[in-house]
């Protein structure tokens, strides 16, 4: 009778974690077309890749306080990535376009693309 109580119990509490974890991993990555391009930890851009025409390159200048830029391009199957930029390291050109959890950082710049929450309309 006890043991079985216990079994029921470990049982109960996989469940739960599973549960928990199968939460927290279909939250991230989401499923977000909306994208934040930040510098210095202000926000720039926030834009929604799914509006873009996606057979139409666009590509938006960033340039940096220390007279470096960044060209983003939003292009093909409504991806985003750096295509060009003046940093020594070319770590976010390298990175290529932007996917789920993973943002495109350019250091030098204090650039980031991220994936984010669709703003909320309004208020
Ligand atoms: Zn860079």
């Amino acid at each position: 009778m006890t043991k079985g109580v216990k079994i029921c119990l470990a049982a109960a509490s996989v469940i739960f974690v599973s549960a928990l974890a199968a939460m927290l991993w279909l939250r991230l990555p989401s499923d977000s077309t909306w994208v934040e391009i930040t510098q210095d930890g202000k926000v720039l851009y926030t834009i929604d890749l799914a509006s873009y025409d996606d057979e139409q390159t666009q590509t938006i200048r960033i340039d940096s306080p220390d007279g470096g830029y960044n060209i983003i391009e939003i292009g093909e199957g409504n991806t985003i990535r750096i295509s060009e930029a003046d940093c020594p390291d070319k770590t976010c050109v390298k990175t290529g376009a932007l996917s789920d959890g993973v943002p495109i950082v350019c250091l030098p710049h204090r650039l980031i693309i991220k994936f984010t929450d669709e703003p909320e309309n309004g208020g």
